[in-house]
């Protein structure tokens, strides 16, 4: 399939994009990860919009940069110690134009409007990829759970949702987790809808099984970013069995993405947290990620206690994973946490498959290195797209009043990892390489951009 006609030239490719980007960081100042997303995304597509010209005149590119809306609240709470509380919550609407919005809420103290607008704007070709009717949008709060009660954790999610509860519904805007937020908020924000709204409904994903959660969406971004590692290493003929891993962050994603290379045979050496890197060259076994399990989701612990528990392990404070050789590299903690330098530290110490877990974990350059040494590398809109399929899931699950089985589920889950690599590789394959970076982007636009064009200048 040609993508680009012979009439556009990469020069007035590059000026197209170089003069959009220029009238957006004018738009909208500051916002330095939105600005490095959309750059990512309108490189790729822009071949694309200048060689059809429905695209054009609609303004596709000028209109998805720009949120449908953006709500922005104040959060008042009472701590433990009986003081008064403030924070900022957020939930940015992206686009409804394939489904409702869709996307996680995040609770950290780097919170913001600007940063809540790059998730957003990425989640909208992630859940595009999926193939499942889910528009995209991202919400969160400058909250910080770590060092706060449960009592207090529970207060600041109702907090949060009496106003949030406003703004979504099961067929308007369908919030998830991401960081800060897992199984315990969820429940506490589903709670707190409750009460307000006197609905049981899918408003949330990522539920308790018990109440409409799907099985295995806590498994599915974890499992999903080494299910795309095994597509991508199936390209050369190899698989995850009998390759050294090294994994970043110790939350919900890491842990599983872990879970899933010991079943299927790899070995991990690392996790992290934003205090330090644990490396353990015994590899960390299905009973060591057990422990990690419960010291993060249950003790709500720090990974340093892990060389406490595992004497053979280092804690490396201060340090991020990537300077231990691997064959494969999950980065499963934050934006920007792989640097050009750390990219080539990767690849000079043999990794040749970087599968992201988190969202847009690699800055530009490293993702230039990546690519410039040739290897694989699967950008997280794709590769850890498997969270929000499973979301996707579970919401026809809830609308439908229906359950599936665990097994159900993760084939369901494998087929659409496949199926988001066929389309990176349909999209992005030039000669013998094939750049997910654009084939996902392409893929997860052209239909985001079609449903724009039919339905009109709205
Ligand atoms: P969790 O809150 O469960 O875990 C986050 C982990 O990353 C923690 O170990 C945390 O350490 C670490 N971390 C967070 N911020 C930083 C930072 N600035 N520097 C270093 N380490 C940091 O979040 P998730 O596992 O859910 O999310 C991880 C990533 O995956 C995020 O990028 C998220 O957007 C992405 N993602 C998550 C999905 C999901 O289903 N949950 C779906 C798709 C993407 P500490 O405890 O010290 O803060």
């Amino acid at each position: 399939m040609t993508i680009v006609s012979n009439s556009v030239k990469h020069s007035a490719v590059d000026s197209r994009v170089d003069s959009f980007m220029e009238a957006l960081v004018g738009q909208f100042p500051g916002e330095r990860e939105f600005h490095q997303a959309v750059q990512e995304v309108v490189k790729s597509v822009m071949p694309v919009v200048l060689d059809n010209a429905a695209y054009l005149k609609a303004k596709v590119l000028e209109r998805l940069v720009v949120p449908d809306r953006v709500i922005s609240f104040r959060v008042v709470w009472v701590d433990d110690a009986g003081d008064v509380q403030v924070n900022r919550g957020y939930r940015i609407q992206m686009s409804s134009l394939i489904g409702p919005y869709k996307g996680g809420l995040r609770f950290h103290p780097s919170v913001t409007a600007g940063l809540l607008k790059f998730l957003a704007f990425e989640q909208v070709f992630k859940n595009s990829l999926t193939t499942l009717p889910m528009g995209g949008g991202k919400g969160g709060a400058d909250f910080d759970p770590k060092g706060r009660s449960d009592a207090e954790v529970m207060r600041f999610c109702q907090a949060f949702m009496s106003e949030l509860f406003h703004h979504i519904g099961p067929d308007i805007d369908v919030p998830a987790g991401d960081i800060g937020v897992g199984g315990r908020e969820v429940g506490y924000l589903f709670g707190q809808y409750r009460k307000l709204t006197k609905r049981f409904n899918g408003v949330l994903t990522g539920k308790g099984v018990n109440f409409g959660g799907s099985q295995l969406r806590p498994e599915a971004t974890g499992y999903g970013a080494v299910y795309f590692a095994s597509e991508m290493l199936a390209t050369r003929g190899e698989s995850v069995e009998g390759k050294t891993a090294t994994v970043s962050g110790s939350g919900n994603v890491a842990i599983y993405t872990v879970e899933k290379l010991n079943a299927l045979g790899a070995k991990v050496l690392t996790l992290s947290d934003s205090g330090g890197t644990i490396v353990d060259m015994d590899g960390i076994d299905p009973e060591k990620i057990e422990w990690v399990k419960d010291l993060k989701t249950v003790r709500y612990g720090r990974i340093s206690e892990y060389a406490q528990r595992y004497p053979n392990a280092e804690y490396l404070p201060g340090e991020r994973p990537w300077r231990v050789p691997c064959d494969l590299a999950f980065p499963s903690a934050t934006q920007n946490e792989i640097e050009a330098c750390d990219a080539e530290t990767l690849v000079n110490n043999g990794c040749y498959c970087v599968s992201e877990g988190a969202n847009m974990p690699s800055t530009p350059e490293a993702v230039d290195v990546f690519q410039a040494a040739r290897i694989l590398y699967g950008p997280g809109k794709a590769a850890n797209a498997g969270g929000v399929a499973v979301s996707g899931l579970e919401m026809t699950q809830n609308a439908g009043c229906m359950r599936r089985s665990r097994d159900e589920v993760d084939t369901q889950l494998q087929r659409i990892m496949k199926s988001i690599h066929e389309n990176c590789v349909r999209y992005g394959r030039e000669n013998d390489y094939v750049d997910y970076v654009r084939g996902a982007n392409i893929a997860g636009f052209t239909k985001v951009a079609d449903a724009m064009v039919q339905q009109g200048y709205i």
